[in-house]
């Protein structure tokens, strides 16, 4: 069997153009632009290429992007300052804190301190209770992006085993938390694996659906995945040979069902919910 490839790139484009519209709609509505402001501190070169691609995803969408820059070294107390200034500020709707932060800084306390409404990465604990609740204000990027690429690929969740490898508050625990929930886009019985699992490939072969996302280029291998399976692979790895996935694509794609690719799988679909979280950011804060 050679596994079907699921175009991320594709649906992140029909995404992106339904968002579009959308932000039309409602600045003819409203009259206001929606707006993200990002964050950046420090140099990481990564940071700076995501924060780029975001913007560039905003302006096609006809939304609005600030770019606030830090210095590596800036205080928690320069942090925590902006990001009470973006809250305050009506014409911003969205806030997105670009991660990792410098290790002298706390992490925490500075996403704690986003408004949950303008709290478009859904990082907030208010906004990760709600989400446990099923009720969520906010979908985690993420996580959102692959339920979409499951669902508008017509992939049975409800009552499907998905197998979830990494425990992440941006992707593993999320994705766990959305697929078992009541209702579309869950239902699903969902195991979570991680570093400490015991047999790994023993619980990943039992997966109707295998969801990774533990930044080790090529970790999962063929023999992990069940015949006919789906696996949606979330890593992004840099290495000698260019961008690679945490999947060893070429192996498994030989006995997987259904598979995405990296580049063009998971990556693209993130930016596109992003879009997504600040129009409905600015619709809750239009009232
Ligand atoms: P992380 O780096 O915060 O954590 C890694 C997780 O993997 C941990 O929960 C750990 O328990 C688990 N893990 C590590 N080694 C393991 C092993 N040997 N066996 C089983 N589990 C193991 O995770 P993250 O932030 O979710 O990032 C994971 C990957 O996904 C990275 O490559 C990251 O770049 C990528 N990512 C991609 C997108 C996207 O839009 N495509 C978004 C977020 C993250």
């Amino acid at each position: 069997m050679t596994a079907a490839i699921l175009d991320g790139k594709a649906l992140a484009e029909e995404l992106r153009a339904e968002i579009a519209r959308q932000v039309a709609a409602f600045k003819a509505e409203t009259g206001a632009t929606p707006c993200l402001a990002a964050v950046l501190v420090g140099e990481n070169p990564a940071g700076q290429v995501y924060v780029r691609n975001k913007r560039k995803g905003c302006e096609q969408a006809g939304i609005d992007s600030q770019l606030h820059r830090l210095p590596a070294a800036a205080s928690n107390a320069e942090l925590l300052e902006l990001i009470e200034r973006l809250n305050r500020d009506p014409a911003v709707h969205g806030i997105l804190v670009q991660l990792p932060l410098p290790d002298a800084v706390d992490e925490s306390r500075v996403l704690d301190a986003v408004d949950p409404l303008k709290d478009v990465d859904a990082f907030h604990p208010q906004n990760v209770g709600r989400l446990m609740q099923g009720r969520p204000r906010f979908l985690p990027c993420t996580p959102h992006g692959i339920q979409q690429l499951l669902l508008r690929n017509q992939i049975p969740i409800a009552g499907s085993h998905v197998v979830v490898i990494g425990r992440s508050d941006i992707v593993g625990k999320p994705m766990a938390a959305m697929l078992m929930q009541r209702g579309t886009g869950g239902d699903a019985t969902v195991t979570v694996c991680h570093s400490r699992t015991r047999d790994l490939p023993a619980v990943t072969r039992r997966a109707d659906i295998l969801i990774v996302a533990i930044g080790r280029a090529k970790f999962v291998t063929a023999e992990m995945v069940k015949p006919g399976a789906v696996v949606i692979d979330v890593g992004i790895n840099r290495t000698d040979a260019g961008l690679v996935g945490d999947v060893d694509f070429e192996a498994v794609r030989a006995v997987a069902g259904q598979i995405t690719p990296v580049p063009g799988g998971v990556g693209p679909l993130t930016i596109a919910m992003l879009l997504h979280n600040t129009l409905a950011a600015a619709r809750m804060q239009a009232g």
